[in-house]
């Protein structure tokens, strides 16, 4: 059985305190898209470190995807595997998607796993952001960043663009080995969460 790890509120603010420097100097972010649910906490943790004097909070936008896994030999063509769909996305054909033109982007989830999720994420927004911006006529481009708080260690099935990763647009908080991590908006008993996490904590 795949090993426990606990973490605590507390530790994901710290989390998100810890990164949101470097993600105000390297990123510039005018706008967060979380993944669902994981992301939502983070995403708005991250706000109020990414907060400048002066300036508006940042827009938090949410997108919510679903993982199931394709069956050995349901289909001859198709090795068996993980596929995506969405369950919330942006809306297409209103300002939403619009909105995105031109901005820096950071897409925040909790964990980076085998990263087909972040891997549809990226390829997807791209897409419908490139069609947004064919569809208005506008030149501006859009840069995507990824914030997770923890990165798995271990062999990826999916894969970032290459100039995200060239150009380093990419931040875990930690960088762990292949365990499963309980984050605390999954507990139904948080105070035996958090005991939990004093004995296994990541
Ligand atoms: P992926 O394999 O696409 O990187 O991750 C898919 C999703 O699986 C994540 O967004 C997350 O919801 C879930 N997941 C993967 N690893 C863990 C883990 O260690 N703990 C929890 N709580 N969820 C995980």
């Amino acid at each position: 059985m795949v090993e426990k790890f606990y973490v605590t509120y507390n530790q994901v603010h710290k989390l998100c305190q810890e990164a949101a420097p470097r993600i105000l100097s390297d990123f510039k972010p005018n706008l967060m898209i979380a993944i669902g649910g994981g992301g939502y906490v983070p995403a708005r943790i991250l706000r109020s470190f990414l907060k400048q004097p002066g300036a508006p909070n940042i827009p938090i936008q949410a997108i919510g995807l679903s993982l199931y896994e394709t069956l050995s030999g349901s289909d001859p063509v198709e090795a068996p595997g993980t596929k995506v769909t969405r369950t919330q996305w942006l809306d297409l054909s209103s300002l939403e998607m619009g909105n995105l033109i031109g901005k820096n982007v950071l897409i925040v989830d909790e964990v980076d796993d085998t990263r087909t999720t972040l891997e549809y994420a990226v390829k997807e927004l791209e897409k419908d952001v490139e069609t947004a911006r064919k569809q208005q006529g506008r030149t501006e481009t859009t840069k995507f960043s990824i914030f997770v708080l923890h990165n798995k260690d271990k062999q990826k099935k999916g894969h970032l663009p290459t100039d995200m990763v060239e150009e380093q647009r990419y931040i875990a908080a930690r960088t762990v080995t292949d365990v499963w991590i309980c984050y605390p908006w999954e507990a139904t008993d948080i105070d035996e969460h958090d005991r939990l996490a004093q004995e296994k904590g990541i």
